[in-house]
């Protein structure tokens, strides 16, 4: 399938490693010059520096804590400076929480709402302007299938998730007269290196392997028995991308094989 990505521009939050680094080279075999960020400056130099020696794309990586509305800033400024500008938008770091509502207080509650949902907002406020002048474009926002299916020990996770699906929807409705897509995907269980670290922690001194920790939770919840590989997201994104998918317009995805519970 011809995805006719060569030559766009994509920004991509938290493109150093996971889900973002799967999602940044699937875009660049498709010929997609990149903007990536993260908090840990070399790491995400080092990941653009590879993607672009690998497939021949420019790429800059951009040290950014999209919690913060001067990095935001700072990391549109430079977007601006290399490629004037962008033709996709993927809204896709962010992290899972540990808490109780009872116990939480404002300021993590607060650092949430800005990594999941203010980085989104102002970062669409930003780029789409030029993405408009561009003729259009696609602005992509990772969720969770948390974001309609909570997990009990991160709730802050899970009403952040959702309030960035009613975001990506609201934005959706206003965007699409300019002729830019908006869309949310909401993986389930997808095999990070961040998932691995965890297993390896919550399993040492124990009779069971990270692989064995992994393979419970997956067996436990997603029906397919298994976890994703980032690059399977990835490829679900990328078509998401492509004008392949011209008619999809303030959807909210499901790449969960199968977990979530519910017909929507
Ligand atoms: P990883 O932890 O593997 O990667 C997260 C990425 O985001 C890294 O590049 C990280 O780099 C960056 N990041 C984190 N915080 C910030 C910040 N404040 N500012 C800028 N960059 C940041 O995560 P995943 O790939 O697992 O997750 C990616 C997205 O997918 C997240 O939004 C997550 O909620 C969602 N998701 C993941 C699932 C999973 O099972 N893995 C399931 C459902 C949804 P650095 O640390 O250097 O900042």
């Amino acid at each position: 399938m011809n995805l006719n990505l060569k030559d766009k521009v994509a920004v991509i939050t938290g493109g150093s490693v996971g889900i973002g680094l799967a999602i940044a080279e699937g875009l660049a075999v498709e010929g997609v010059h990149l903007a990536l960020c993260a908090r840990d400056g070399e790491r995400v130099v080092n990941a653009a520096q590879d993607i672009s020696r690998q497939y021949g794309v420019e790429a800059a990586g951009i040290k950014a804590d999209v919690t913060k509305a001067e990095d935001i800033d700072r990391f549109v400024e430079a977007i601006k400076a290399k490629f004037g500008g962008c033709d996709i938008l993927i809204n896709n770091a962010g992290a899972g929480s540990e808490e109780t509502i009872l116990d939480a207080p404002d300021a993590r509650w607060q650092y949430y709402w800005d990594l999941h949902v203010m980085a989104a907002v102002r970062l669409a406020r930003a780029l789409a302007p030029a993405m408009i002048a561009r003729g259009g474009g696609v602005i992509l926002n990772n969720a969770s299938i948390c974001a309609a299916q909570p997990l009990y020990y991160e709730p802050i996770y899970n009403t952040t998730k959702a309030a960035l699906v009613m975001f990506s929807k609201c934005l959706a409705n206003e965007l699409i007269p300019h002729n830019i897509r908006v869309n949310t995907v909401n993986p389930g269980l997808v095999l990070t290196p961040d998932w691995y670290k965890t297993a390896t922690l919550l399993t040492e001194g124990k009779d069971m392997t990270p692989d064995d920790y992994l393979d419970r939770i997956a067996k436990d919840n997603a029906p397919i028995g298994r976890f994703a590989s980032p690059e399977e997201v990835a490829d679900f994104f990328v078509f998401l991308c492509s004008d392949r998918a011209s008619y999809s317009v303030g959807a909210t995805y499901y790449v969960d094989g199968g977990w979530l519970n519910v017909v929507t």
